[in-house]
């Protein structure tokens, strides 16, 4: 039987791979950045750009935001997400867990779900692992995520044993509940494609905090359920850089080698290309989005900060080895004042130029790959990167 996805690796270096992720909404090659567009928007830039110039192959949306605004019940009736936004290419959407975790203490865990008040009109809300599928189902994204429960990085390990454990029972309950929705036809963005089954795919995700038995075992449950891909969630959330290294380091090539892996959430330039060193292909982060809003560019010599005063009359761009349509026509000190002076102008122009340059670092990455030169692109890249703006 066809199956919702397929994943071919055409080349491996250590760890590091580089393939072809084919999805009912085009070919995506891999390692793979993903851009964030949370309530339906990639923020700051307009899906022109993302397809011509950034070429963004996939993007995310988030269950929890565009199930509370603007429901369900309106992206149905505007034929599923892809239609509502406007968007052909991939999509894939979480399942709202991380999100509704993040409220912190505003939210109430039970083995059914969890229950919280809605930041948007305050109502009371019930996520569960049904609820999110049934969501993503609306939303017709190419992609589904399992629902889970977020254990950060500095859980106990009797705690994180107790949240990894509800996460496999979700898990199981997303699957089945998601298998009774394809079946049921209540995927909006069901598309016929040759080869592929036309169906949505299930990611299952690895929790366990930083303790890896329960990492590891975490996997194990998953891999018994049976996914289409592998994720790995609860990092870069309060632990050390190494600790999550060695966390990724140890699951991801544990993952199965002809399915997609995905570490959520992650991050820097130099996190995707230490990622992609332990096997990952996949990645997502709001960090371009967001710092770009902040005044902040990631450039080929690290962090940019384009308030300081060293820019005000500097003609350079944001990235003298940037070719990007923002660094081939503006200088740091056009930049500059269109931060200062509050411009919607400056967060579209850094956000574009931040999107530019985490994509072309993984175009770069890809190559290297293929051309047996990761290690050494890495080592350059890295030591670039610390070297600092001037
Ligand atoms: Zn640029």
């Amino acid at each position: 039987m066809d199956q919702p996805i397929s994943f071919r690796i055409a080349a491996n270096e250590g760890n590091a791979r580089a393939g072809v992720l084919r999805t009912r909404r085009g070919e995506i090659e891999t390692p793979v950045f993903m851009p964030v567009g949370t309530a339906g928007s990639v923020k700051g830039i307009r899906f022109e750009e993302l397809e011509n110039e950034i070429d963004a192959q996939i993007i995310l949306g988030n269950t929890y935001h565009l199930w509370l605004r603007p429901g369900i019940e309106t992206i149905r009736a505007c034929g599923g997400l892809h239609r509502f936004i406007g968007w052909d290419r991939a999509l894939l959407t979480d399942s709202g867990g991380f999100q509704v975790w993040s409220l912190g203490e505003l939210r109430k865990i039970s083995e059914e779900g969890t229950e919280f008040r809605s930041h948007v009109d305050g109502s009371l809300r019930f996520l569960s692992p049904e609820v999110s599928m049934e969501v993503q189902a609306a939303l017709g994204s190419d992609i589904v995520m399992a629902f889970d429960e977020c254990a950060p990085g500095k859980t106990p390990h009797d705690d994180a044993r107790t949240s990894m454990e509800l996460t496999a029972r979700w898990a199981r309950r997303s699957r089945d509940r998601f298998d009774a929705l394809q079946r049921d036809e209540a995927d909006t963005g069901r598309t016929l494609v040759e080869g592929l089954s036309g169906a949505q795919a299930l990611f299952g995700i690895v929790q366990g905090a930083t303790h890896h038995d329960l990492r590891r075992e975490s996997l194990d449950r998953k891999l018994e359920i049976g996914f289409d891909g592998y994720a790995i969630g609860g990092l870069s959330v309060g632990e050390e850089k190494n600790v999550m290294w060695d966390v990724a380091g140890e699951i991801a090539p544990l993952m199965p080698a002809d399915l997609p892996r995905y570490l959520m959430g992650v991050g820097t330039p130099e996190d995707l290309l230490e990622g992609v060193a332990r096997g990952v292909d996949m990645f997502d982060c709001v960090l371009p989005t967001r710092n770009g809003r902040n005044g902040q560019a990631f450039t080929s010599r690290g962090k940019l900060n384009i308030k300081n005063t060293q820019w005000a009359s500097d003609q350079r761009p944001l990235d003298e080895t940037c070719r990007c349509s923002v660094c081939r026509r503006h200088s740091r000190a056009y930049l500059r004042h269109l931060y200062l002076s509050g411009e919607m102008l400056s967060s579209i122009s850094l956000t574009h130029h931040n999107l530019a340059f985490f994509l072309d670092t993984m175009r770069r990455v890809r190559q290297s790959i293929r051309s047996g030169k990761f290690t050494q692109f890495r080592r350059e890249f890295t030591e670039m990167v610390n070297s600092g703006v001037e």
